[in-house]
């Protein structure tokens, strides 16, 4: 028997009490009495009693009223009501209060015994019940856990938040208090998550050599480690826990493959033994995460080789434009070079000047592309730097005039610059060459003769600069691709425009830097407008 089962006696009459104590003291069990009602209460607030024993007229309060608030402080309580006159009216009304029994007096003990025993049978019953039922609850609750930390795993590639969330749920429904995810990077136990644990002891945890006597248990049996009692472990990291007042500690190997890639440890303050049923849980939660770890390793991979192709395609792609682009004045260079070079043939000195004149132009231009793949790259590194200052849109064209006039000398150039417009901050020679292409651009694709309008007006308090003009123009679809590096856009049939189509992603790219936007509105057939916003200065 588990302790003895305890009965609260209550009656006015001490005779009564004595007499049916000693009867029910001699059947084993536990006897409390109480003269009233009163007494009765502050008893039973005290512990639970498998039985009361109430005499119905007491001389504080009625029996059935006692009943009622014993019942609401233990609803399991099995109480026998007691009456010296037989009334059915009471009986009743105790019946439908919640008494187990109602029984008169003069008492036959054999009955009242019987009773009891009967009672304690179905109260067994119901206690039985209720606990299997909190049992079940706990374990529908557990396999929720297990549900949910499987379904994160294969949702999430970010395992943080799969880390906080499971021991969030295990600490919320598993007696721990605390816990904790590592992960094995270079020899070292790296901190992914914890729960319940201070700032200082998180710290502590952040980064531990993979060497203690924990971790080589894990790895030997790829199993859970537990360790009812950590204080005085010479293991640093017990240590830790048992400074911050916890008692008992489990750790479960996080298992991929054979390997082992980490540690879920969990922690309690109170001494714990550590039930078969808890470690194959927590077993298979370990599993779960240890499967989004190996997920995560492998995006990762995946991640890399994508990123190793995708520059491998770059590369390849920029040698092809570039080489390409090179050959041309390289070759020019080359030819022109040998000539002068023969020592067979002697060249007229206008014809050596020319030959010269042809070298210097050239190698300009092998300079030029030179520094735009140089601008390309660190605008794609995120290194280009530009130096503003404040300066007028009149200021910029004047510094870039001789340059426009000479592209354009086949074209009308119109320049418009609206009145009053702001000073912006620029970094002048950057954006006198983000004009110097637009109007490069305008002038190689659109026939001689035509009109080509700069124009600058005010927007926003910064300034809109737009470069016009009467050529060919460019289809809606093209309108952003335009823009990528070495984009360009052939006409099918005719003489190719030589280009590398690094310029209006250069342009792009030093506008943004300024914190402005390049974009291109055309109609195709109908020439094409490009323009770029720069924002006012801050105070401005
Ligand atoms: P590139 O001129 O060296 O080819 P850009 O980056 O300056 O390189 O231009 C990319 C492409 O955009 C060009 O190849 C051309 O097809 C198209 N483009 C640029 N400006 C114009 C324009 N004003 N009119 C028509 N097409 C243009």
């Amino acid at each position: 028997m588990q302790g003895k089962d305890s009965v609260l006696l209550v009656d006015d009459d001490p005779a009564f009490l004595h007499v049916a104590g000693r009867i029910l003291a001699a059947k084993g069990y536990e006897i409390a009495t109480a003269p009233d009602a009163g007494q009765a209460l502050s008893r039973a607030g005290e512990r639970f009693y498998n039985v009361a024993v109430l005499d119905i007229s007491l001389p504080d309060m009625h029996g059935t009223e006692l009943l009622s608030r014993l019942l609401v402080m233990h609803p399991d309580i099995l109480v026998i009501m007691l009456t010296g006159q037989s009334s059915v009216q009471n009986a009743v009304q105790s019946l439908n209060s919640g008494a187990f029994a109602y029984l008169e007096k003069p008492l036959n003990p054999d009955h009242l015994l019987s009773v009891i025993a009967r009672g304690l049978e179905k109260q067994q019953l119901s206690l039985e019940n209720r606990r299997l039922l909190r049992e079940l609850e706990r374990r529908n609750r557990e396999t929720e856990i297990l549900l949910a930390v499987a379904q994160s795993a294969v949702q999430h590639v970010e395992l943080k938040p799969l880390f906080e969330s499971a021991l969030k749920e295990i600490t919320d429904v598993m007696d721990y208090d605390a816990g904790y995810v590592q992960t094995l990077e270079n020899g070292s136990l790296v901190l992914q998550g914890c729960r319940g644990f201070n700032r200082a002891l998180a710290g502590q945890f952040a980064r531990v050599n993979a060497g203690g006597s924990v971790w080589q248990r894990l790895c030997e049996s790829a199993g859970p480690v537990a360790v009812e009692r950590i204080d005085g472990s010479p293991e640093p990291c017990l240590a830790w826990l048992a400074q911050n007042g916890f008692q008992s500690y489990l750790a479960v190997p996080l298992v991929v493959g054979r390997a082992v890639v980490g540690v879920m440890g969990l922690v309690s303050q109170t001494k714990q033994r550590f039930t078969r049923h808890d470690i194959a849980l927590l077993t298979a939660i370990a599993r779960e995460i240890a499967m989004a770890v190996r997920n995560a390793q492998l995006y990762e991979e995946a991640s890399t080789a994508h990123a190793l192709r995708e520059l491998d395609a770059m590369r390849t792609e920029l040698l092809a434009n570039v080489s390409h682009e090179m050959r041309t004045p390289l070759a020019a260079i080359k030819g022109f070079a040998s000539s002068l070079l023969q020592e067979d043939v002697c060249f007229d000195e206008p014809t050596r000047r020319s030959f010269l004149e042809t070298i210097d132009k050239e190698a300009d231009k092998l300079n030029h592309l030179i520094e735009e793949l140089l601008t390309m790259s660190r605008i794609e590194a995120g290194t280009f730097e530009v130096r503003k200052t404040p300066r007028s849109l009149e200021e910029v064209l004047d510094s870039v005039a001789d340059t426009l006039i000479s592209l354009t000398l086949k074209h009308h150039l119109k320049i418009t610059i609206a009145r009053a417009l702001p000073r912006v901050p620029v970094d002048i020679v950057r954006i006198g060459e983000v004009i110097i292409n637009l109007v490069e651009n305008a002038a190689k694709y659109s026939p001689e003769g035509t009109d080509i309008n700069i124009e600058a007006c005010p927007r926003d308090g910064g300034v809109t600069v737009s470069v016009t003009d009467q050529g060919p123009g460019i289809p809606a679809d093209y309108h952003d691709r335009i823009f990528q590096r070495f984009y360009r856009l052939e006409k099918k049939g005719s003489e190719p425009t030589p280009g590398t189509g690094l310029g209006l992603c250069i342009s792009r790219g030093i506008i943004e830097k300024h914190g402005g936007r390049m974009w291109v509105e055309s109609e195709g057939g109908k020439g094409a407008r490009f323009s770029f916003c720069l924002p006012a200065g801050e105070g401005e």
